[in-house]
């Protein structure tokens, strides 16, 4: 008896005396921090002092317990910004990290968050939680690095908001490149994965677990209630490349792209929740290689295609290498709910090389809701390996529905939940459970940290009214805050300064407004701007000739951010004191989200309207994702008015897009100096729709289809003196992939 209250007592000591140890350290500036962190004990924490820290590369190494883990927080959580040039490493075991923004600023190394402190010092047991990283993107959009690159074992990233990462580089990397990386039981659970804006190239995916060079591996790694809000990097929004991981109850929101099991065998993915929203390219799950289970996922609304299906079951390679496209055998697609979405594709992508259709798999308990909404089945092989049994489908069924889906006569309704269920329960052995439980933005993230809205870049500001003077169309530019809207008085504004766009503005005439301007450029876009002209009339004639005038242009810096461009009701004439006066110009590394022109006339001009062929080193990139064009004229113009280039062989990309709609065009391309001899120029678009136009007395359209599926449709225009369209398949053997229907050819007076 004794003995046992001298050991309790003992262990009493032992227990006050650690605590007594324990050190809670405020610190006020980096030298204290270093001085601090190089000899922690186990419970010890350090709190950053509120304020901004700047050009701080913070690196954890300490080794705490699973009782007494280490921890580097912040003073007030939000109130430490960690600026400039700056990072965070950690090595060690049970350390925890919280409460610090990542903001203003980038990493001057491969990553801004990593779970190893070196090469030889990874992080165990460690838990990284409430942080944030907001647009913390290197300046060059070219420029690759990882927000967030996992190693070690055991490890938790949760609660954390990642949002607006504009450079190249997966945001979140979960790395197997040591063995000390691999089974690792990492959990990433709870966080926000904010708005990631096309890249316009490979190396946008948000999440990826693994590389093909070490897909035999697994990673055991769970990602669970994430929140995957507008994540339009490219076609990969999760690119799980490993085995052995969960992928469950995640919400993917308007996000373009798909999860897609790239590499790797025996994953799972179950009850995530696809709403697409009838956004563009919005795709579900595509499955790729052994043993993987799909179970019991939710889409709705999904408008993507080929790859981006909502289910996408592939083709794959014989005895393929790692980096291509194991078969797909053993897959067990069970029980999802698939509603007004366009498409499910099987034995995709077969192709002379995807010559392995799809064998021992099952699809069950799924159900499909069809009518004119789709789903429409794409079969591109044998899916005799693939078993249907008990799938059912709501409405009647496209004559490509494969058989063993039944049609079922259900109404959907919509649950407390806010997903949609048929009504009656004897329906309910099809389609997901009635447990799903979307997560809500409110429980992911950082929750003392804003997530951004849905904003109209140019509709968030104040109303300025100004009138002709020198000089008033600079000022009021320089002076107005994002998204303002300037008006100008009718009457005549000569403008003798390139304007800097450096945030969102809208420029409106008052019907009898014009610009004049007497330098090379009018507008400049740099970082942060967007434009929007509305009914303007705009002469080049004061312009002096330059190389490379052009009415807008973009900075020759790289711009981070994607921006926009839009004309309505505009006239531009008179940009011809060169030979190449172009309307709008995208330089390299300058992205735009859409290029946008209404009901507007242009004159005279030696140039293109839009020339967004900067990218030329054909890997993949290129200057806009929609240029599009309604309603307006074009006549007198020496180049192509649009003049798009996107080349090389990577398919991570949907753009560019290009829309012209109900336009005409006079005298367009015919210019002794438009070496492409042509009016429109699209190489390697991906979606082109040339509808219900007027070529007269013009160069013919080119279109180069390079890599992907290019969707080209050229239908209902009227062709005056003008040749025929000139299609050239670039990489592929089959018919040209074109749709040309309803055009007229006339002969006519030639120019
Ligand atoms: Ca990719």
């Amino acid at each position: 008896m004794r003995n046992l209250f001298t050991i309790v007592v003992l262990l009493m000591v032992i227990s006050a005396s650690s605590t007594i140890n324990a050190k809670d350290y405020l610190v006020a500036n980096q030298k204290q921090y270093f001085e601090v962190s190089k000899n922690l004990k186990p419970g010890d924490i350090i709190t950053l002092a509120d304020g901004v820290w700047n050009n701080f590369e913070i690196t954890l190494s300490a080794k705490g317990t699973a009782d007494k883990p280490i921890t580097l927080t912040a003073e007030t959580a939000g109130k430490v910004i960690i600026s400039g040039q700056s990072n965070l490493r950690i090595g060690g075991h049970h350390l925890i990290v919280s409460g610090l923004v990542f903001r203003d600023g980038y990493s001057p190394t491969g990553e801004v968050i990593s779970f190893r402190r070196s090469k030889d010092d990874l992080a165990y047991n460690s838990r990284i939680t409430e942080i944030v990283i907001d647009h913390f993107s290197k300046p060059d959009r070219f420029d690759n690095d990882y927000w967030v690159g996992i190693y070690g074992q055991n490890n938790r990233f949760d609660h954390n908001n990642l949002v607006g990462k504009t450079n190249k580089g997966v945001t979140l990397a979960v790395r197997l490149n040591s063995a000390d990386s691999r089974e690792n039981n990492h959990k990433i659970d709870h966080n926000y994965f904010g708005p990631r804006p096309a890249l316009g190239s490979n190396g946008g995916e948000t999440l990826r677990i693994g590389t093909s060079k070490f897909a035999q591996y697994n990673s055991n790694t769970i990602v669970e209630n994430n929140y995957f809000d507008r994540c339009d990097g490219e076609v990969e929004i999760i690119s799980s490349k490993s085995g052995g991981n969960i992928l469950r109850g995640n919400i993917f929101f308007e996000s373009s792209g798909t999860l897609t099991l790239r590499h790797g065998d025996n994953n799972l993915v179950e009850r995530n929740i696809f709403l697409g929203n009838g956004k563009d390219h919005t795709g579900g799950i595509r499955v790729i290689n052994k043993g993987q289970t799909v179970r019991h996922n939710y889409m709705e609304g999904l408008r993507g295609s080929g790859f981006a299906s909502a289910l996408t079951v592939m083709n794959g390679v014989p005895n393929s290498p790692v980096n291509r496209y194991v078969q797909v055998s053993d897959a067990k697609i069970i029980g999802n709910s698939v509603y007004d979405s366009d498409f499910i594709t099987l034995a995709g992508g077969a192709d002379a090389e995807r010559s392995a259709p799809p064998i021992d798999s099952v699809m069950s308990g799924n159900l499909i809701s069809a009518g004119d909404a789709g789903p429409v089945f794409r079969i591109q092989d044998d899916i005799n390996g693939i078993a249907f049994s008990g799938n059912a489908r709501i409405g009647a069924a496209h004559a490509n529905h494969p058989d063993g889906i039944k049609t079922i006569k259900a109404k959907l309704v919509r649950a407390k939940n806010g997903l949609l269920y048929p009504r009656k329960s004897k329906f309910s052995k099809y389609g997901v459970p009635r447990d799903l439980k979307p997560i809500t933005k409110e429980e992911v993230g950082a929750s003392w940290y804003p997530k951004p809205a849905k904003a109209n870049k140019f509709a968030d500001g104040s109303p300025i009214s100004i009138s002709p003077s020198e000089g008033v169309v600079e000022k009021a530019i320089s002076n107005a805050k994002g998204g303002d809207v300037i008006t100008l008085g009718n009457g005549e504004y000569v403008v003798s300064k390139t304007m800097t766009i450096d945030k969102p503005i809208t420029l409106k005439g008052s019907g009898q407004t014009k610009i004049l301007f007497d330098r090379p450029s009018l507008f400049e876009i740099a970082e942060g701007g967007s434009l929007r002209l509305e009914n303007l009339t705009i002469d080049g004639e004061l312009a002096p000739d330059s190389v490379g005038n052009a009415l807008i242009r973009t900075t020759s810096y790289p711009i981070q951010s994607n921006f926009l461009i839009e004309m309505e009701r505009v006239q531009i004439s008179n940009l011809s004191v060169n030979k190449f006066f172009d309307v709008i110009k995208l330089g390299k590394s300058t992205f735009a989200d859409h290029v946008i022109i209404r009901d507007s006339q242009f004159k005279d001009i030696s140039g293109s309207i839009i020339l967004g062929a900067s990218e030329t080193e054909d890997y993949g990139q290129y200057n806009v994702e929609y240029a599009d064009i309604q309603d307006s004229s074009f006549e007198n113009i020496g180049g192509p008015i649009v003049n798009l280039y996107r080349g090389g062989r990577d398919e991570s990309t949907f753009g560019p897009h290009f829309d012209l709609k109900n336009s005409k065009l006079v005298n367009v391309g015919l210019d002794k100096n438009n070496d492409s001899k042509s009016a429109i120029v699209l190489h390697g678009a991906q979606y082109s729709k040339i509808l219900d136009n007027q070529f007269i007395a013009s160069a013919p359209i080119l279109v180069n289809h390079t890599v992907g599926r290019p969707q080209t449709r050229i239908a209902g225009n009227k062709f005056i003196a003008t040749p025929k369209v000139n299609i050239a398949e670039l990489n592929y053997e089959g018919e040209q992939r074109v749709i040309l229907s309803d055009n007229v050819y006339e002969e006519g007076e030639k120019k």
